[in-house]
C-alpha cells in the first residue's frame, strides 16, 4: 500500500508517517529529511538547496524527483509513505509515472487539515524546544520563513487537494486532534 501524507509545514505528516514505520512496516521517504541530510554533508546539492530551503521556498521540481526515484528501486516492504512530497502538480505526475515504472501504484492520499494559527505555534514551539533540549532549531523553524513556507504551500501544492480529489484517491481528516486520534483516522481510511 503506497500513500501520501499531505497537509502544510507542521500538521503532523512526519510524525503519524513515523508511527506507521512501526505499525506497518512501511518505509517513509520524506523529501525534506533527504535535503536536511543531503544539507549536512555537504554535497553539491546540499549547497544548492541550502538558501532556497532556509527561505522557505520549494526547491525545483527536478531535485526532489530525482530524490524519489532512487528511493523507489529497493525494497517495497509495507510500502511507501510519501511524506513532503509531491508538492506541485509536475511531481504528482512524476510521481505516477515513477510508482507506474516500478509497478506501483498509489492507494491513497491523506489530507490532514489544520488551522494556520495553530501551526505557527506548533513550529514555533517545535524550535523552542529543540533549542531547549540542547538541540538547534531546523534553519526554516522561525516566524518568516514559516510564513512563506505556508504561501508556498496554499500557491503550490494545496491545488493536489483538487487533483487528489478529482481521482478519487483523497480522504481528509483532522489534524488537529490528538496524535492517537490522528493515527486512528488515518489506519480507517488504509483499512
Ligand atoms: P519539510 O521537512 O517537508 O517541511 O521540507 C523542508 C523544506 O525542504 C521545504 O520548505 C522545501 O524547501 C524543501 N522541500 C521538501 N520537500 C520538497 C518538495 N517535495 N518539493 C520542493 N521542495 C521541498
Amino acid at each position: 500500500m503506497n500513500i501520501i501524507l499531505l497537509g502544510p509545514p507542521g500538521a503532523g505528516k512526519g510524525t503519524q508517517a513515523s508511527r506507521l514505520v512501526e505499525s506497518r512496516g512501511m518505509i517513509q521517504l520524506s523529501t525534506g529529511d533527504m535535503l536536511r541530510a543531503a544539507k549536512t554533508s555537504g554535497t553539491e546539492m546540499g549547497k544548492i538547496v541550502s538558501e532556497v530551503m532556509d527561505r522557505g521556498e520549494l526547491v525545483t521540481d527536478e531535485i526532489v524527483i530525482g530524490l524519489i526515484r532512487e528511493q523507489l528501486e529497493g525494497d517495497k516492504k509495507g510500502g511507501f509513505i510519501f511524506d513532503g512530497f509531491p508538492r506541485t502538480l509536475a511531481q504528482a505526475d512524476a510521481l505516477a509515472e515513477l510508482l507506474a515504472e516500478v509497478g506501483e501504484k498509489l492507494d491513497a492520499v491523506i489530507e490532514m487539515q489544520v488551522d494556520d494559527e495553530v501551526l505557527v505555534h506548533r513550529i514555533v514551539n517545535r524550535a523552542k524546544e529543540a533549542v531547549a533540549a540542547g538541540g538547534t532549531a531546523r534553519a526554516d523553524d522561525n516566524e518568516d520563513s514559516l510564513r512563506i513556507r505556508l504561501m508556498e504551500y496554499y500557491k503550490k501544492t494545496s491545488p493536489l487537494i483538487g487533483y487528489y480529489h478529482a481521482k478519487g484517491d483523497l480522504s481528509s481528516i483532522d489534524g488537529l486532534a490528538s496524535m492517537d486520534e490522528v493515527e486512528a483516522s488515518i489506519v480507517k481510511v488504509l483499512g
